[in-house]
């Protein structure tokens, strides 16, 4: 035996045992189970000893969590995931490959997190990147390709309500607090028997919509002539929501309703919203650990 095999023999089932848990850990990320990945390793923690081992166990761990709040909108702990990775783990992320792929997650949950609106005058938290939206849409499109139509669809009913949201506050309107006096004089007379004592109000996304159509906004009249037509392609899929059992009802939602909702969407709101709304949805995928 040639001096220093020893060593290398006797190292050699734990390295075959931990890349064969490194393998599945892998396989369970990449395909978004991120609470198995992170049972599976609070398993293996106790039986793990050596320190390069329990680092990649560390860092995988990391990469879940910050993944799953990621991936459940949850972006401020998104931000703090990402960002303590890129600090903690860089050897690690480099010899992955993983180091582009982590800053471009981080950049899109801190550009999300950090628009929350904060202006004097309204400080109504509304984040107001518009990548917000194609980070709605991309988790959706996630949803869908797991076949929970029904999450899919209540994100995709998120996006219709945010891009209303995001319009109106262009306008200086927020939806949770309609300032009534604020409105011109035509659009208050209609609006002001909907408020409350005080002279205030709250919209929700088709009552966004149709303001939004009565202060000439071109998505505002856009929406009503969709939603209101014969036929209607929006008004059937919007219901869809309201009627499975995440909303009000117990009606399951299929793929058929996605599709055509996401459709609809894309076709004649997200575009006005972001115009290169196509090339910019790949930025919002999740990290991918390489399956070697
Ligand atoms: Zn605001």
């Amino acid at each position: 035996m040639i001096s220093g095999t020893e060593r290398l023999l006797s190292f050699q089932p734990l390295e075959l045992l931990f890349r064969r848990h490194w393998r599945t850990l892998v396989q369970l990320f990449n395909a978004g189970h991120f609470a198995s990945v992170l049972n599976r390793i609070e398993d293996l923690q106790p039986r793990v000893v050596r320190p390069d081992h329990r680092r990649r166990l560390d860092f995988i761990a990391g990469l879940a969590r910050a993944c799953e709040a990621w991936d459940t909108l949850r972006y401020e702990a998104a931000c703090q995931g990402f960002q303590r990775l890129i600090k903690e783990f860089r050897g690690l992320t480099q010899d992955l490959g993983l180091h582009g792929d982590l800053q471009r997650a981080s950049d899109v949950v801190h550009g999300i997190w950090h628009s929350r609106c904060k202006k004097s005058d309204c400080n109504c938290g509304l984040p107001l990147d518009t990548r917000t939206a194609l980070d709605l849409l991309a988790n959706a499109d996630r949803r869908a390709a797991e076949h929970r139509y029904d999450v899919a669809v209540a994100l995709l009913y998120r996006l219709m309500e945010y891009i209303a949201q995001r319009r109106l506050h262009d306008l200086g309107i927020r939806t949770d607090d309609v300032r009534l006096e604020r409105l011109p004089e035509d659009v208050r007379a209609k609006w002001e028997p909907r408020g409350d004592a005080d002279g205030r109000l709250k919209v929700g996304m088709l009552q966004g919509y149709e303001l939004l159509a009565d202060l000439s906004d071109d998505l505002g009249r856009k929406f009503l002539e969709l939603y209101w037509a014969v036929a209607s392609p929006l008004r059937p899929y919007l219901e869809s929501r309201n009627m499975s059992p995440l909303a009000h009802g117990f009606q399951p939602v299929g793929q058929d309703v996605f599709e055509k909702l996401r459709a609809v969407i894309t076709d004649e709101f997200l575009g006005k919203l972001v115009p290169d709304w196509r090339n910019r949805l790949a930025v919002h995928r999740l990290p991918r650990l390489p399956e070697a």
